[in-house]
């Protein structure tokens, strides 16, 4: 099956109890055992869940792995994904992968004995700089928050697979409709399904997705024992959003175009980050492993803070706001909003300005997001 048929009937049939065309939601905690000592096929929600599994199957049909496992955040995968590994291990991670990933590894998960590195994964020898005897894995995104850098990720699975290491992709902002870091030589594919997936910013979930049944089989055990597992209507409402994941993200590529292509000609943007223009620096791996550019794109705009306010303040189809990946078109700026925790100095570094805005664009009318951009630039 290809895509858009999978996202609507893999781990989807028709519920064998009843006949219902959509899969149930199945709000039950603990299953009748028929005989004790002799388990079912479902005992109890957090180990499986017949909605939960639906999901899952959904997941590894689209990511074209082995096993898929769904986590109650995207937080919670990643969390459960470095449960793999043990006191003493070395990780290298990308030096700009999301905030809330930084946060765990850094102030979190070294306080239980893991060790990190930071690394700008653009460079595969740096990162093979980087690897020592304990390396176990290395974890990176791409695209990357904001600044929409690609990772060669065939590349970085060389270096992993050469040193022993897993190696994790973040795949949430392009999702699995545009990118498969599995069939690239990525182990585990993590996603926060808060965005994409999911799709209507009405949720909050995680995933993650591997070909390997060592590390599924682990991974699993993990998802239970440590328990990070999402309910039922979340499951359900992840499942209808992936439904539509094809169309929807053919709409959000075809919108951020046409949104990348206007802000290239106004005077008073100094630079956009967006896969799919010409000049971006990593264009030939972007057609190789992505197949299209999605809805995610940053803009330096000239001037101060008093400008980025007063082109925030001013629009109103995009909504001033967090988080990514919904119908609605949203926007943020980075230096205040997203990604405020970073000390200044380091965010500069990492070459995120003071200017920058953010954008998820969202599958409205692009008509209407061109002329909502018109008014808001109008008088800057
Ligand atoms: C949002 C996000 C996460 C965290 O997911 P939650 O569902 O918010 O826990 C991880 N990685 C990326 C790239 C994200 O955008």
């Amino acid at each position: 099956m290809r895509f858009s048929t999978k996202a609507i009937h893999a781990g989807q049939d028709p519920d064998p109890a009843t006949g219902s065309v959509t899969v149930p939601v199945y709000l039950t905690s603990t299953y009748m055992q028929l005989k004790p000592g002799r388990e079912g096929k479902y005992v109890y929600s957090r180990t499986a869940n017949p909605t939960r599994n639906a999901l899952e199957e959904s997941l590894a049909s689209l990511e074209e792995g082995k096993i898929g496992l769904a986590f109650s955040s995207g937080l919670a995968a990643t969390t459960t994904v470095l449960m793999l590994l043990r006191k003493g291990d070395h990780v290298i991670a990308g030096d700009d992968i999301y905030g809330g990933t930084y946060r765990l590894f850094d102030q979190v998960l070294r306080n239980y004995g893991l060790q990190f590195s930071f690394v700008d994964p653009r460079s595969p020898d740096k990162v093979e700089k980087a690897v020592r005897k304990n390396t176990r894995m290395i974890w990176i995104e791409t695209p990357t928050n904001p600044l929409m850098r690609v990772v060669d990720i065939r590349a970085i699975s060389k270096v992993a697979k050469k040193n022993h290491a897993l190696l994790v992709v973040d795949n949430t902002f392009a999702s699995p409709y545009l990118q498969n870091p599995l069939r690239h030589g990525a182990d585990i594919s993590v996603h926060s399904t808060t965005k994409y997936l999911g799709g209507h910013s009405d949720l909050i979930g995680g995933a993650a997705i591997t070909t390997d049944t060592e590390v599924g089989k682990r991974l699993k055990f993990l998802q239970n024992a440590v328990g990070a597992v999402p309910g039922p209507l979340d499951c359900w409402l992840v499942l209808r959003g992936i439904k539509t994941l094809a169309v929807r993200m053919d709409r959000h590529n075809s919108n951020a175009k046409q949104v990348s292509e206007y802000l290239m000609k106004q005077p008073q943007v100094e630079h956009v980050y967006y896969p799919g223009l010409p000049d971006h620096p990593q264009r030939d791996v972007v057609k190789r492993q992505m197949r299209g550019y999605g809805g995610m794109l940053s803009f330096e705009l000239k001037g101060g803070f008093r400008e980025c306010e007063k082109l925030l303040t001013k629009l109103r189809v995009f909504t001033l706001a967090e988080s990514l990946g919904g119908v609605e078109s949203l926007i943020e700026h980075p230096a205040s909003m997203t990604h405020a925790s970073i000390p200044r100095q380091r965010r500069i570094e990492q070459g995120i300005k003071d200017t920058l805005i953010r954008m998820s664009v969202g599958i409205e009318d692009a008509e209407d997001l061109l002329e909502d951009l018109q008014k808001g630039f109008k008088g800057l």
